[in-house]
This record gives structure tokens, sequence and C-alpha cells, in this order.
């Protein structure tokens, strides 16, 4: 059993595909500290065993560190990151991360050259702190999935996507289709893809990932789009 614990809702990202952009364009929003933490004890005291700290994008804010280590004391088994990765290309921050109890970690990658992720992020050089975040995490033992929402600009490079995913060293990657772009936050509609449209794309992808070691996971998708593979159904 996980459960997800929002720390912001602020990001350093601007992605087109974002549910929460108002949210996203700064300001403050952390979570009171005192109150993740009361969550943390109260999931342990239900019998979670694994927790995901999100946001906004949760290292943009101090509150990570003190969850992570309160996740750590409680004893959680699994204490999970879901980020950008951006600021993890910051090799001792990461460290710092790791030394306080962080075991997992999900990173947003969203194509396998940087100008397919930073046009998605709308984030001049966020590829390559995403990339040297999963190389800093992968250094220090971090499982590592990567996590992609399908666009229109890296629906036929999947292949090539899974081959940097094995080359940066995570166990996992997830595509994402999304039911619809967010009204309003896609300022380049044109970018989104439907399921229908992606699932040609997405079936070869998976088994492409999974004859290489990957643990494939779609999300989005319908099991019949998929075949009927439960093996990549989520
Ligand atoms: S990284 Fe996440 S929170 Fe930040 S803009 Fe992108 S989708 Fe939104």
């Amino acid at each position: 059993m996980s459960e997800a614990v929002r720390l912001t809702g602020r990001c350093n990202s601007r992605c087109l595909f974002c549910p929460r952009p108002p949210a996203c364009a700064g300001g403050l929003d952390d979570e009171d500290p005192a109150r993740v933490l009361r969550r943390l004890h109260e999931l342990r005291e239900g019998g979670a065993r694994r927790v995901v700290l999100t946001g906004g994008e949760p290292t943009v804010t101090v509150v990570l560190s003190l969850a992570v280590a309160e996740a750590h004391t409680l004893g959680f088994e699994e204490i999970i990151v879901r980020t950008n990765g951006r600021r993890l290309a910051d090799g001792a921050y990461t460290r710092r991360l790791v030394r306080g109890g962080l075991t997992h970690a999900v990173v947003s990658l969203h194509g396998y050259r940087p100008e397919v992720h930073d046009a998605i992020t709308r984030t001049p050089g966020s590829f390559a702190e995403a990339t040297d975040g999963v190389v800093a995490l992968r250094r220090h033992g971090v499982d590592v999935t990567c996590a992609l929402v399908l666009a229109r600009p890296n629906l036929g490079e999947l292949r090539a996507y899974v081959d940097l995913v094995k080359a940066l060293g995570a166990g996992a990657v997830t595509l994402r289709t999304l039911r619809a772009w967010p009204a309003g936050a896609a300022h380049d509609a044109s970018l989104g893809v439907t399921p229908a449209e992606a699932a040609p794309f997405v079936r070869p992808a998976l088994a492409y990932g999974a004859a290489r070691g990957l643990r494939m996971i779609s999300l989005g998708l319908r099991r019949a789009a998929l075949d009927s593979d439960l093996r990549y159904y989520h």
C-alpha cells in the first residue's frame, strides 16, 4: 500500500500539459511542514509501507528533506519522490536526500532529445538537468522510473527514448497518455495526442523496453488498446 503526500504547489518548470499551471507559476504554496509530518505519521500508523512525495515540484521546497527524513525514521520501506529531476542534477543535494532515506524516484523525461523535452517543459536546459539528475540518483543506488507524457514530438521516437533510459541506468518506464490536454494549458494544443493515436506507437515501445529488461508501464490506455497484455497495464 502506498499513499501520495503533496508538499507544494510550486514548480520550476512550465510543462504544456500541466494540470495546475497557476500554482506552477510561482508564489508561496508550500504545505505546512507540521501538517506533512502529521500525515506521514497517520499513514504509517495506518499500515502504509510506501509513500510518494509529490508537488507541484517537491524539490523546490525544504519540506522535502524534512519529509524524507521523517519517513525514514517512521520505517517506510519505500520513500519515493515524484519529480522533474532538475534540482537533482546538484549531486550534493541528491546525496543529502539519499542519506536522509530516499529510496526511489519517478523522474519526468519527455523525450530522448533536449529540443523535444525542453519544448514540452517550456524550460530550456531542463533535459540536461533531468538526465544529470537520473545519473546522480543512480550513482547513489536510488531506483529510478522515467516518466514520459506522450506528445506528437516524442511519439515516433519511443525506441530511442527506451535506449536512453536504459543507458542512464533507470529500471522502469511509464508512458502516459492524456485523455485530453488541459484546456488553456496547452499553448500549442496540436502537440497533444489522443489514446487512439498513441496506441500503435506505445505497443511496440512497451515490448521493446521489456525485451531490454526494463519494467514498462502504460498509463491512460485501455486494455483493449494494449491487446489486453496486462504486463503493461496500470
Ligand atoms: S514538472 Fe509537473 S508540476 Fe511542474 S510544470 Fe511540469 S507537470 Fe506541472
